[in-house]
């Protein structure tokens, strides 16, 4: 990036496309792929400076990488962030920022609806190395504060959570956070900074599963974690060191991805929003989950600190797990898979899957009922996709 400020006034759909890019000595247009596990120095002494660290530059790319900058500072502008370090995948990003924020003796309050392995992660492995979590319920501020320990160090979240799209309140619990003395990370992956600038808003730290939106068309594997330098470069440490990082190539995919992220965002919130409402109207559908929608319990928080819903809607049809088989079985055109943020929209039944492996009275606490369905909207025209879910809600 130029050394001026020239790029702090640029709009999101600009620096999408344009943040980050440094031309090799070939002023090359598109962005090179730098696929080099090492870099070589033309003296001993440069190789002694890069490795004290007494002067700048690639050593070996387990620690940085020209490809992987780029995607790092793109990723960093749009969150409107001093830094960025990316990661091997989501679940990367949280482990690292865990194992490099927190010691043995910490606390965590996450909230109980995060992803399954997010949950597996704090409430099944770290526990073992002396870091314990408690998790509430993600939209009671009251739990939050509750739950807080003269340890406690971090608290984290997901919003909009899945599959229910509930909204936690950023602002508010950066404010309980802060004045316990601890962090807030928010897993930004539904929104991305097209939709929701948690840092902004008073967060310290946004984690993502570069493997959802950011490539949006489901190609590979990738995460970042976003913030102050002075905390992304512990997770740096940590990092370098451990190995969990983002390979070259997954980096240009992924900077590649930054480039449509802004029209995707945009297109694919704007269709959920039309196939919320259709699906509100229609008679084999009980309830619609989606932020969007007026009759979401926290739609005037969603609009306050989203730019629009989302491309995530969950309903439920009428009847149960039979009923919603049939919709998912007559479906042609929407793919069958758990996954997310992908152009092509995917539908899936938590009950059975993401969330199969919670007990019958786990799911009923957590809202997930066996004639829910989630639908991750893409690109396809509306239309579209409306004909293939009437197909199956028309035999119920
Ligand atoms: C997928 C996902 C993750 C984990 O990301 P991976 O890239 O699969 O490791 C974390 N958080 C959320 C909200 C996700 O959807």
């Amino acid at each position: 990036m130029s050394e001026d400020n020239f790029f702090d006034d640029l709009h999101a759909e600009t620096l999408a496309v344009r943040a980050g890019q440094v031309r090799s000595q070939f002023n090359e247009h598109a962005e090179a792929l730098y696929l080099t596990s090492s870099f070589v120095f033309n003296s001993a002494a440069e190789a002694a400076a890069r490795f004290s660290g007494e002067v700048p530059g690639n050593v070996y790319s387990r620690f940085t990488n020209p490809t992987v900058a780029v995607f790092q500072d793109r990723l960093a502008a749009l969150e409107g962030a001093e830094a960025c370090v990316a990661t091997a995948s989501g679940m990367s990003a949280i482990m690292s920022l865990v194992m490099a924020l927190c010691s043995q003796g910490d606390h965590i309050v996450a909230s109980s609806g995060v992803f399954g392995a997010t949950q597996q992660l704090l409430g099944g492995i770290m526990p073992r190395f002396g870091i314990d979590t408690s998790f509430v319920a993600q939209s009671e501020l009251s739990e939050w504060q509750a739950a807080l320990r003269p340890n406690t160090r971090l608290l984290f979240l997901e919003t909009p959570g899945n599959p229910l799209t509930g909204i936690a309140d950023i602002a508010a619990l950066a404010a309980i956070a802060h004045a316990h003395g601890a962090l807030l990370v928010v897993d930004n992956c539904f929104c991305t900074p097209i939709l929701q600038q948690p840092l902004k808003l008073g967060a310290d730290l946004v984690v993502h599963s570069a493997t959802k939106y950011l490539d949006g068309q489901g190609r590979v594997l990738g995460g970042a974690v976003v913030g102050p330098k002075k905390l992304t470069d512990e997770v740096f440490k940590f990092l370098r060191t451990a190995g969990p990082t983002l390979s070259a190539f997954n980096a240009w995919v992924l900077q590649k991805g930054l480039e449509t992220l802004s029209i995707r965002m945009h297109a694919q919130s704007a269709a959920a929003l039309e196939l919320a409402r259709w699906l509100e109207a229609h008679p084999k559908v009980l309830r619609v989950f989606y932020p969007g929608l007026p009759s979401h319990p926290q739609h005037e928080l969603a609009l306050r600190q989203q730019k629009s819903g989302g491309a995530i809607v969950s309903f439920e049809v009428k009847g149960g797990r039979a009923e919603a088989w049939k919709v998912v079985d007559n479906c042609r055109l929407l793919s069958i898979t758990a996954n997310l943020g992908d152009v092509k929209t995917t539908l899936t039944h938590p009950a059975t899957t993401t969330h199969g492996r919670l007990s019958p009275e786990q799911r009923a606490a957590a809202g997930i009922e066996e004639s829910l369905l989630r639908v991750a909207v893409g690109l396809e025209a509306v239309a579209d996709l409306q004909e293939d879910l009437a197909r199956g809600l028309a035999l119920i």
